[in-house]
């Protein structure tokens, strides 16, 4: 029985009697299939070169080419080698049966035949012609879907294989970066000429360009693949919102613009998000407003779109008076590596990946986003994210920027140290150790170095240190094995800081679990190397005493 969806079957008759074409046809119309008539053995041929029947209902007797001729034709054709074929006969004769059977016929019927045992015969047929084809559509299904999975494995181990590679360049990225970035903050705090503090202050900044670039790429392969995690911590708005103020406002008073942050009065205070992330979004929509406005206004406005039981959904939006983006421009530019076109492209730096970034981020977050923009008039980024409304309190902890905003110099000078520290330096890179070196030593602490794990224990079994740096990737015994071995050993325990150029998701969790304080990456930023290290050391040396030994 054919369903809706499948074709009809086609029935082919080949009588040279008129007549009778017309019974057979009458009968057959029950059937609801296609009936193809034709009056010789030449002409079903040759519509056998472009047609697939069910069947063929093939009259013996024929002028010219008679019914077995045209039968043996008919087999000898690869398209019809299977037709089944059903002779129509006048006379019951076993001799020409046995012929008609040689040459490949499936039965016989003899002429006239009833209309029931007509349809019934020729009806099998059509019936085993429909399942045939829904088998032929079943497998062809089959292939597409096998096909489709095969495409999507692929497509997944491609995507894996690619966050690896990123993963493993970052790392191979980072070690020289931190030893370009590290080396020149130092050099900037020594006396050079000014000629020498200018060709610096070009390789700084574009090291930190590089690193930026550097980070962009990471940060979108993490939200292609799906590894980004976001952090779930108090956030104080307040204090982001201030250092984005301080940094963007001098860079509007550069160009000669009005720069504003306005802040609804009935923000929550206490709110609990991704610090990082969401500064990140903000970030990126506010440089790109002050680099395509010339004359006017940047503003930041944050407000509190609605406030339900613990949550807030909170809402920053990025006006400016600058180029504008046509219609058109206005989704395409969130597809990465996209900028509007050359002649912006020429005015402005940066790879095309920001916004890419910020709205995947903005999505991770469970936040929507708006852009509204008119050509030559200006554009406003806007985007609304729920943050938890967070009850308990909050430590007042310096904030990255804040500790950037330091001058390197005042970070460097001996004379803000509280107490001359001993730390063990951990690690295998000889530029990081001659930079870590240098910038504690020139703050008045001692530096003793291992070049690798084994040593880094041995050194701590025969000695006391204030804090130990450990670098995570170390040949022979990694940073993770010295660790374990260190805190199994009897006496005072100093406390570990990790130092890893790797920015794998879960990393940090890895090292407090293995029993260190805390975490620097690579590449190092000198100042919060320093805080960080002082900070973790006088704690501990707080809670233990060097004279309770
Ligand atoms: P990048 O800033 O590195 O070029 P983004 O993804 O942040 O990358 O921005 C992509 C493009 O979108 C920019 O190059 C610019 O053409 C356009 N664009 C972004 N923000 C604005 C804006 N406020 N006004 C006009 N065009 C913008």
């Amino acid at each position: 029985m054919s369903d809706c969806t499948s074709p009809k079957a086609k029935i082919l008759i080949v009588d040279d009697d008129q007549t009778k074409v017309m019974a057979i046809e009458a009968v057959l119309e029950g059937l609801n299939q296609t009936i193809i008539t034709v009056a010789s053995g030449g002409e079903a041929l040759r519509r056998l070169l472009s047609e697939d029947v069910a069947v063929i209902l093939l009259d013996v007797n024929m002028p010219e080419m008679d019914g077995f001729e045209t039968a043996e034709l008919i087999r000898q054709r690869r398209r019809s080698e299977h037709t089944p074929i059903i002779f129509l006969t006048a006379h019951a004769d076993d001799a020409f049966e046995d012929r008609g059977y040689a040459l490949g016929a499936v039965d016989y019927l003899l002429m006239p035949a009833t209309p029931n045992m007509l349809r019934a015969k020729v009806g099998v047929f059509v019936d085993l012609f429909h399942k045939g084809e829904q088998v032929k559509r079943q497998a062809e299904q089959r292939i597409q879907l096998a096909q489709e999975q095969a495409a999507r494995i692929e497509a997944e181990r491609a995507s894996v294989a690619k966050s690896q590679f990123l993963t493993n360049i970052s790392h191979e990225l980072r070690t020289p970066m931190t030893a370009i970035i590290g080396m020149t903050d130092l050099s900037l705090v020594e006396p050079i000429s000014p000629k020498v503090r200018e060709y610096l202050h070009a390789v700084h900044s574009n090291a930190h360009l590089l690193l930026e670039l550097l980070n962009e790429i990471l940060d979108l392969s993490k939200l292609e693949s799906g590894t980004l995690t976001l952090e779930s911590a108090p956030l104080q708005l307040g204090k982001i919102l201030g250092e984005l103020q301080h940094t963007f406002s001098h860079r509007a008073e550069q160009k000669g613009l009005k720069f504003e942050v306005i802040t609804a009065p009935e923000l929550p205070e206490h709110l609990v998000g991704d610090s990082l992330r969401l500064r990140q979004v903000i970030f990126n929509f506010l440089t790109n407003a002050l680099k395509v406005t010339d004359q006017g206004r940047v503003a930041l406005e944050v407000g509190v779109e609605s406030v339900c039981n613990r949550e807030a959904w909170v809402s920053f939006s990025v006006s400016d008076t600058g180029i504008g983006i046509s219609h058109l421009d206005q989704e395409r530019i969130v597809s990465p590596f996209t900028q509007v076109d050359a002649s912006t492209k020429r005015r402005r730096d940066g790879a095309g990946l920001g916004l890419a970034i910020s709205a995947d981020l903005i999505r991770a977050m469970g936040g929507r986003r708006t852009v509204r923009s008119e050509l030559g008039k200006g554009s406003q980024f806007s985007f609304v994210i729920p943050l938890l409304i967070d009850k308990g309190k909050l430590d007042a902890i310096p904030t990255t920027t804040e500790l950037a905003e330091t001058r390197l110099a005042d970070v460097l000078s001996p004379a803000s140290a509280k107490l001359p520290l001993t730390v063990l330096l951990a690690e295998d890179t000889p530029t990081n150790q001659v930079l870590v070196r240098h910038a504690l030593n020139k703050r008045g602490h001692q530096v003793v170095i291992a070049g690798d794990g084994k040593t880094a224990v041995e050194l701590t079994q025969n000695r006391q240190f204030d804090l130990i740096l450990m670098d995570l990737q170390m040949p022979d015994m990694d940073g993770f094995e010295a660790t374990a071995m260190i805190r199994r050993l009897p006496g005072r325990q100093p406390p570990i800081i990790a130092l890893t150029a790797h920015t794998m998701v879960g990393d940090r969790d890895r090292c407090l679990s293995a029993g260190m304080q805390d975490y620097l990456s690579k590449p190092i930023d000198l100042r919060k190397l320093i805080s960080t290290v002082e900070a973790v050391a006088y704690d501990a040396l707080e809670a233990s005493p060097r004279h309770s030994l």
